[in-house]
């Protein structure tokens, strides 16, 4: 099996090889548009990351700092202690390959509709009748400036329905993407990052929010960063190379696990939606992403953190975990805790 973007990223180089001059495109819509997304993900990183570390630090029952008498008998492993202190969490311009890869076979008319998809939704009778351009070009002319009105015009001369479904197909297949493209955790590094053009794309998708969408991205990112860095009460964590040979599907299955504990712990309302928004992104993605809700039917979500708890602190001493153990570890830590 072929391993997955998310496992080759011991070279950040690599990630974001060839991602600028399409940034740059992008970012001229931007401008027109006046997106403001980098800032407002930016503020929900400030204002919720310290909270969500003290979150998955109780859910985890692990701590992302070693313990000092295990810290001077560290061999060579790759983690200075001092690295683990403080969280290394970026907003970035840039766009993961997996996407430049969707998006580069657009044609401009496609890109440009893809980038005003919330406008066009936002009319939402109108991709029903989408068919006849005459109608789209009389109803959505009236949303333009004046001054703006020819530009549009010639913009929408060039499009035609399979460009607004070619735009709905990319954002789709950015969204089933088998890697994280939303944002990444960089396993060698012990670094996040937040690919905000992608979140916004997304939240268009999605009909939602960037704050409510970029919650739940920081959420899951940092619970990589626990799975892998958290340490438990004897100093003990997931050691990288066996970490990077587990099975995508126990990594990502983890993480989306501990998205879903913290967004129900949240405060969900009229106008904060983090959990409904995780739900809505988690049925878009690819089976990875929706197989944690099979391992435990428990309604009881102390039993549920012991049970993974258990499964994780046992998957850290094998090597090439996988998934069928993973699931056999859930089990028995069903079997064991809870008799
Ligand atoms: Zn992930």
């Amino acid at each position: 099996m072929q391993k997955p973007y998310y496992y080759n990223l011991v070279n950040k180089e690599i990630w974001h090889k060839k991602s600028d001059s399409l940034f740059a495109k992008i970012q001229e819509y931007f401008k027109a548009l006046g997106v403001d997304a980098e800032e407002r993900i930016n503020q929900v990183k400030n204002q919720w990351k310290n909270k969500i570390d003290s979150k998955l630090r109780k859910k985890f029952q692990m701590t992302r700092r070693m313990k000092e008498k295990k810290e001077t008998t560290s061999n060579n492993d790759d983690h200075p202690n001092i690295e683990n202190s403080k969280l290394k969490i970026h907003i970035s311009n840039k766009i993961p390959p997996p996407v430049i890869e969707i998006l580069k076979k657009l044609s401009s008319a496609e890109l440009w509709v893809l980038l005003h998809m919330d406008f066009l939704k936002n009319t939402s009778f109108l991709l029903d009748k989408i068919n006849s351009k005459e109608f789209l070009l009389n109803t959505i002319i009236n949303y333009f400036p004046k001054k703006e009105i020819e530009t549009v015009k010639s913009f929408l001369h060039i499009i035609d329905s399979k460009a607004i479904s070619s735009a709905d197909e990319a954002l789709n297949e950015i969204l089933k993407c088998q890697a994280d493209v939303l944002g990444a955790y960089f396993i060698d590094y012990g670094s996040i990052e937040l690919y905000w053009v992608v979140i916004w794309l997304t939240s268009k998708r999605l009909n939602c929010q960037v704050e409510d969408l970029s919650i739940v991205i920081l959420i899951h990112e940092m619970a990589h960063l626990y799975s892998h860095r958290g340490y438990d009460a004897d100093s003990n964590r997931w050691e990288t190379t066996r970490f990077k040979d587990t099975d995508t599907k126990i990594i990502e299955g983890i993480a989306q696990f501990y998205t879903n504990e913290i967004c129900l712990q949240i405060a969900n309302d009229d106008f904060f939606k983090p959990l409904e928004i995780f739900k809505k992104l988690k049925d878009c993605q690819s089976d990875d992403y929706k197989c944690y809700q099979e391992w435990i039917s428990s309604n009881n979500n102390k039993k549920r953190l012991e049970i993974i708890r258990y499964s994780i602190i046992r998957s850290r001493s094998r090597d090439n975990l996988k998934y069928k153990e993973f699931i056999d570890l859930v089990h028995e830590g069903d079997k064991n805790l809870f008799k």
